[in-house]
């Protein structure tokens, strides 16, 4: 059964006086376009083309707000953090991002990064961005087009580059590797418990 009882879309935001109210709690999830985010969210909440708005052009400055469970969100960050970004559009996200980084009810991010790309300079600004106050959780995505002893590799390396600031699993939303834990520490870091 699913740990997120009424998964649904909140709101796209476009200036922090449109983010919901500031309560309970919420995770970020962030990624460079193609990374595999959407899928990720998709499996994660286990609704199928809930992420979709994100891929919608002229979306890109919005923070898509989703509900797992009352008061506790998913807030999807398209294209935050990356140089595949224009510099009128970081110009726009700086405030929208620094409104989101203010709020009392962040609790961290999940970082979706592909597995044959791997962790890099260019998540360098996202891990300062976050840290130390906030936890920081990365997919490795798209598992599936690795063997396993690539993905054991892809798995050190990210740990050797995080170096302790994160924590690191393997992910594959069209397998569905890692979904199951993934969704554990979403829960954890939300405050959901299993329903018995
Ligand atoms: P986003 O831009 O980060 O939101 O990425 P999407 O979720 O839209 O995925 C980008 C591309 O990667 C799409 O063509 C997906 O079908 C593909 N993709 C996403 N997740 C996986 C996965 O787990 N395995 C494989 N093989 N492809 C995936």
């Amino acid at each position: 059964m699913s740990r997120f009882s009424q998964v649904r879309f909140l709101v796209s935001a476009a200036s922090a006086a449109q983010f919901p109210a500031d309560v309970g709690a919420e995770v970020g999830f962030v990624g460079r376009s193609n990374a595999g985010k959407s899928s990720a969210i998709n499996a994660i909440a286990q609704r199928h083309g809930l992420a979709r708005t994100s891929k919608t052009p002229g979306r890109t400055q919005l923070l898509n707000f989703f509900e797992l469970a009352p008061e506790r969100r998913l807030v999807d960050l398209p294209g935050y953090g990356y140089a595949d970004v224009t510099a009128a559009q970081r110009r726009a996200w700086v405030p929208l991002i620094e409104a989101l980084r203010a709020r009392e009810s962040l609790r961290g991010l999940f970082v979706i990064v592909d597995a044959r790309r791997g962790v890099g300079e260019g998540d360098e600004e996202l891990l300062e961005w976050a840290g130390p106050a906030r936890r920081i959780h990365v997919l490795l995505s798209k598992c599936d087009k690795l063997g396993r002893g690539e993905a054991s590799a892809a798995v050190r390396a990210a740990e050797a580059a995080l170096a302790g600031r994160s924590s690191v699993q393997l992910f594959s939303a069209l397998r569905g590797t890692g979904v199951a834990e993934a969704r554990d520490t979403l829960a954890d870091w939300l405050g959901i418990r299993d329903r018995k």
